[in-house]
């Protein structure tokens, strides 16, 4: 059934060659748990080599005109995109997510390039009154210097792009280092670096299938100026004190625990495929999945059994068979945890709408049922860790105001989702949730524009919008005396 690998490059990329490793560790496809390749482990010193070459090319790239920098990453960005079908099948294998959902990876992947072109050119200055008469104040943003990119596998493609998009039209140079799971994606997003005639040493690639000695030497090496990190909160926290060290810029997209409100005036069709979506693409693993879902008690009943309907019609299965909704979750690890909140849950109360249990697709992936689960409280872990699995629990709610104070009570504050019809809900309520991204009828509110990054320990920073390049520049502050 798996389709042959087409013949991608299987090395890193270091000042501007295709490097290999004297030792290499395997890469599998989560649905079948077949080695579909073998990638390079680098060493500590070519981790150094990397960084060092990022370190040479720093110079010539951050003097370049903005809107040169602009020019390759266009020519990246169209690269990408006449690459799509096979990045993205390259991404299905590696990561398990149903072909179509891949595509929209590479599309909105690819659109972070573009858009950091454009905003490459409108990094602007200030000219500021000064108190003195003879005194003019400027500020000037200048790039950071090098910067460590460290992505995880949920999305291989988008996640590289939101950092070495900005980064690179900023000025800055960089070196990535993508989650072991899922380096393949990563590799073909270089050639089209490559493609695009990006200069050497500008982006460079290691892949290791030890993480923390890269994140060690990251932190380490004075060279790296920034470190840019989406992944769990734990790891963040653990680099963010470590760049206390050196007093390093840290960007971090950590986890999040979304809580989504439908409230009485809410379109239910709408909002329950919304969830559906919310809740079910990637199988789950998706760092502003709905974790919780509060629904307003008169409506409960009539939207549970509309979620579980839905969540029943879904398909599990290959990410390479056309109609497959769902796919594997990426590992063991994985299968298990949401083994264990959904075991959780039912020893505590709850039932089954739907799902509940492995499900039985005839191949050696770890794979789970689109599950809906009722009569939910707040002491299952479910409601208070993040899942990571297609599990939805559904909580009933009276007034707003206790469906704001329930969903603010977590340390995450990345994404929320509400659903209602009056204009005035949905502002006040967007206005009171804690969180940085808040989708109001709007089951994916990412996109280019769309500054993306958390409150609390959801994070620090922010990735694409407006906001998304100055993470990788510093304010130079210039006072002239006449
Ligand atoms: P993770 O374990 O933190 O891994 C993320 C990345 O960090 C991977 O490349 C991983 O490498 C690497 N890593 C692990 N330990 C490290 C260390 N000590 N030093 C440096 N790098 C290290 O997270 P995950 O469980 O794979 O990914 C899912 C998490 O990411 C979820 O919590 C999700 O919410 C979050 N996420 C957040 C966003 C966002 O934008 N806020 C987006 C997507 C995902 P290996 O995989 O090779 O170990």
């Amino acid at each position: 059934m798996a389709l042959a690998i087409r013949d991608v490059v299987r090395d890193m990329y270091i000042a501007g060659e295709w490097v290999e490793a004297p030792r290499r560790f395997p890469v599998t496809d989560p649905a079948t748990l077949e080695v579909i390749a073998e990638v390079p482990d680098a060493s500590v010193e070519e981790v150094r080599r990397a960084i060092e070459a990022a370190h040479g090319a720093f110079p010539a790239w951050s003097r370049l005109p903005a809107d040169q920098r602009a020019e390759y990453l266009y020519k990246a960005y169209e690269a990408m995109l006449r690459r799509q079908d096979d990045l993205a099948e390259l991404l299905t294998r590696e990561n398990g997510k149903p072909l179509a959902e891949a595509r929209g990876e590479v599309a909105i992947g690819a659109k972070f390039l573009q858009w950091h072109a454009e905003e490459a050119k409108r990094v602007y200055g200030d000219v500021v009154p000064s108190s003195a008469e003879n005194r003019r104040v400027l500020v000037l943003r200048q790039p950071v210097g090098v910067v460590g990119a460290i992505t995880p596998w949920n999305f291989p493609l988008s996640m590289i792009t939101r950092k070495l998009g900005p980064a690179l039209a900023a000025g800055c140079t960089a070196v990535l280092r993508p989650a072991s799971a899922t380096p393949l994606t990563a590799m073909a997003v270089f050639e089209c670096f490559h493609e695009a005639g990006i200069p050497a040493g500008v982006a460079n690639l290691v892949t290791t299938a030890s993480a923390s000695a890269v994140g060690d030497e990251f932190l380490a090496n004075p060279l790296v100026r920034k470190i840019a990190f989406t992944g769990s909160t734990d790891v963040g926290k653990h680099l963010m004190r470590g760049a206390a060290d050196q007093v390093k810029r840290v960007s971090l997209e950590l986890g999040g625990h979304a809580p989504f409100l439908v409230f009485d005036d809410a379109d239910l069709e709408q909002a329950a495929a919304a969830a559906i979506t919310s809740r079910f693409r990637n199988a789950g693993q998706t760092c502003i999945c709905a974790n919780r879902l509060y629904v307003q008690r008169p409506v409960a009943e009539r939207f549970s059994q509309l979620l579980a309907e839905k969540a029943r019609a879904l398909r599990v299965g290959y990410g390479l068979e056309p109609g497959v909704n769902v796919g594997p979750l990426i590992n063991e690890q994985g299968f298990q945890k949401t083994r264990r909140h959904v075991e959780d849950a039912l020893s505590k109360g709850a039932t089954v709408l739907t799902g509940g249990k492995p499900s039985q697709t005839g191949l050696r992936g770890y794979f789970f049922e689109p599950t809906v689960l009722a009569d939910v409280n707040h002491d299952m872990l479910v409601t208070r860790e993040e899942t990571f699995g297609p599990v939805l629990p559904v909580i009933p709610f009276n007034r707003d105001e206790e469906a704001v104070e329930r969903a603010n009570d977590t340390p995450f504050g990345l994404a929320a989702y509400l659903f209602a019809r009056d204009v005035g809900r949905l502002f006040r309520v967007a206005e009171s949730l804690e969180y940085g991204i808040i989708g109001a009828n709007d089951p994916i509110p990412v996109g280019p524009q769309i500054p993306f990054g958390g409150y609390k320990q959801s994070g620090l920073g922010r990735e694409a919008g407006a906001e998304g390049i100055h993470e990788f520049l510093e304010v130079k502050a210039v006072s002239i005396g006449l």
